[in-house]
């Protein structure tokens, strides 16, 4: 996701230490003191303006939701969200999803989503894809056994790339979907760039994976 930076983001985030955690290595292993509750844990890595996570949120208040972005202009969209939906059961962080294992220990998050992530098309660029087993192994450390991820994209390449880089892992595929939003998928909270693209006629692929 491409932003003009934002004027005042940084501090916008700063001026927010209730949603956006300021202090995130600290946070490692406390996450349920953070929410307040012995409630699930689910992040979302690659965030963007938030729409996915606060939708989520709001309809499921017995779960934590975690939004996750590197870039602060983009985060800081995403508090105007958080902070117009008052969601109780939400938090901000700032972070790249390759350290994720600074600020959550093994097991703390429940269940991991990528929506439409940076497809990275070029070759070279694999190892920056959410998907690759750099990532993957990440993932697993944070996630209890048998822990998911789902995944939803509109970039072919990139969803076939991720079903291979999935099973190759030792990955289980435990459903599969080359078109969201023609199947009987209920309760779907679409993301800003599922809205965009599925109006521009595209399919959304979406993939369930447990490790
Ligand atoms: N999920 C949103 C945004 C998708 S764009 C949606 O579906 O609309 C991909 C987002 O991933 C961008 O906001 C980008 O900043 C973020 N991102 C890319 N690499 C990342 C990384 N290594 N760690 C965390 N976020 C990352």
């Amino acid at each position: 996701m491409r932003v003009r930076k934002r004027k005042g983001a940084e501090e916008h985030l700063e001026n927010n230490p209730h949603y956006v955690i300021l202090n995130p290595e600290e946070a490692k292993g406390r996450w349920h003191d953070i929410f307040g509750n012995d409630n699930p844990i689910h992040i979302e890595v690659g965030s963007g303006k938030g729409a996915f996570i606060t939708g989520m949120a709001l309809k499921n208040l017995n779960i934590n939701y975690i939004g996750i972005d590197i870039q602060v202009s983009v985060l800081s969209y995403a508090l105007d969200k958080v902070l117009e939906s008052q969601a109780p059961n939400i938090r901000l962080l700032l972070v790249d999803g390759s350290a994720l294992t600074n600020y959550f220990t093994d097991g703390e998050v429940d269940l991991l989503y990528l929506n439409f992530s940076d497809p990275w098309p070029k070759k070279k660029h694999e190892k920056r894809r959410l998907t690759y087993k750099s990532f993957l192994d990440t993932y697993k450390k944070i996630l209890p056994e048998h822990g998911e991820i789902h995944f939803k994209t509109d970039n072919r390449g990139l969803f076939e790339y991720s079903l291979v880089s999935f099973s190759q892992y030792g990955m289980a595929l435990k459903q599969v979907w080359l078109d969201l939003h023609a199947s009987d998928f209920e309760g779907n909270v679409m993301t800003e760039y599922e809205e965009k693209f599925s109006n521009k006629g595209q399919v959304i692929y979406r993939v369930e994976a447990t490790f």
